[in-house]
């Protein structure tokens, strides 16, 4: 038994972002960023910080 092993899915992973302030940032845009292909998700804190990712896909 593997007592580390984390059961987020890939997509559960990728629609969360963890704020600096502790709390879920929403996703709210996602959008293909041109210049290299990326898929770049932009997430909104309720504290009104916005992050983004670019993942490969
Ligand atoms: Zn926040």
């Amino acid at each position: 038994m593997n007592s580390l092993s984390s059961e987020l899915s890939d997509s559960e992973i990728r629609d969360r972002f963890r704020c600096r302030c502790g709390a879920q940032a929403k996703l709210v845009r996602k959008m293909m960023n041109p210049r290299n292909g990326m898929t770049v998700r932009i997430y909104e804190c309720r504290c009104g910080q916005r992050s983004w990712t670019e993942d490969k896909e």
